[in-house]
């Protein structure tokens, strides 16, 4: 069968993480998933190695991003007469209009505070925009959701895998079980469930480790040969890393359950003491990992969590702490 190419271009970034690829699919329309971080030197290496896979910028018709993360959409920027296709989740953190922007922020400053975290600490919210420098601002304009087919790529579905963000896809070619996964099955750290506030329309703030763990498991429905991902090196073998993934989660909730069992704890104070270092800096990332970790434990009946003084606090379900 005669198979659409696909080529891979890497390009770097500021982020901790290093390097980020983004793939071109020689399909009917020529396609470009992912679009890296925002930077000349990104912009460079991407114009270089697309002219080595015979391209120039301008004959790319149309970019899918897997999910909305600043090195992800950096450079949908410089092909403006490409459609964008993503998730419809995405489009408002491509577009972050003001009100969008304002919502975000008052969300985790009342979940933060309910969560006892240092009010010193909320400056780190708006930090948290530093990194969107690295983003490009554009919006959907060909919305993708679950078993869609992507436009001009008629071999291709799009598989939901929320968690590491609420508006994650993969693109599975089954005819050969190739997929494009993103950040979902990155093969050497595990993604970060990143917290996001609920969804426009719904009420619930999204539990992303949960997710995360379903969007594992769905995986093993499919038959992945090899999964081209967004750092590092292409996934083979994905029920072993699916299982690797999901035990090395239940011995972080453990350390979690032992701190609880202990005695009650606010969400920041298990933070403090998973991440006794990195909190300050990394707010969003740290809170993100504990609070996934509280939700997987309360979710299995592990602990329970009460309202006290405006704050939540944890504590294991077997024990009962009044006496
Ligand atoms: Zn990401």
């Amino acid at each position: 069968m005669n198979k659409e190419r696909v080529h891979r271009i890497t390009v770097p970034t500021p982020f901790p993480v290093g390097d980020v690829h983004m793939y071109v699919i020689a399909g009917d329309r020529l396609t470009l998933v992912d679009a890296g971080v925002k930077t000349e030197e990104a912009w460079q290496q991407c114009i270089q190695r697309l002219g080595e896979i015979g391209y120039r910028p301008e004959d790319i018709e149309q970019i899918v991003i897997t999910h909305h993360h600043p090195d992800h959409v950096g450079l949908l920027d410089y092909f403006p007469h490409a459609p964008i296709i993503g998730h419809p989740k995405a489009d408002p953190f491509l577009r972050r209009d003001r009100s969008f922007m304002d919502k975000y922020v008052r969300f985790f400053e009342e979940f933060f505070s309910e969560c006892g975290v240092d009010r010193r600490l909320f400056s780190q919210l708006s930090k948290e925009g530093r990194s969107l420098r690295y983003a490009s601002r554009r919006a959907i304009d060909i919305a993708v959701t679950e078993g869609d087919a992507v436009p001009g790529l008629p071999r291709w579905r799009v598989i939901e895998t929320p968690g590491h963000a609420q508006s994650h896809i993969a693109l599975y070619r089954e005819d050969d079980g190739l997929l494009i996964g993103g950040d979902h099955l990155l093969l050497h750290i595990s993604p970060n469930p990143m917290m996001e506030p609920p969804a426009e329309g719904e009420t619930e703030r999204p539990k992303p480790l949960l997710q995360y763990n379903e969007s594992l498991e769905k995986m093993l429905q499919y038959d992945i040969a090899r999964s081209l991902n967004g750092h590092g090196d292409d996934a083979t073998d994905i029920p072993a890393l699916v299982r690797e993934r999901l035990a090395k989660q239940r011995q972080r909730a453990e350390r979690v359950l032992d701190m609880v069992k202990e005695r009650p704890h606010t969400v920041f104070a298990v933070c403090q003491k998973l991440f006794p270092t990195a909190y300050e800096q990394e707010l969003m990332l740290t809170m993100s990992e504990t609070i996934g970790q509280l939700d997987y434990l309360e979710a299995n009946g592990y602990v329970r969590k009460k309202q006290e003084d405006g704050h939540y606090i944890y504590e294991a379900a077997g024990v009962s702490v009044c006496g």
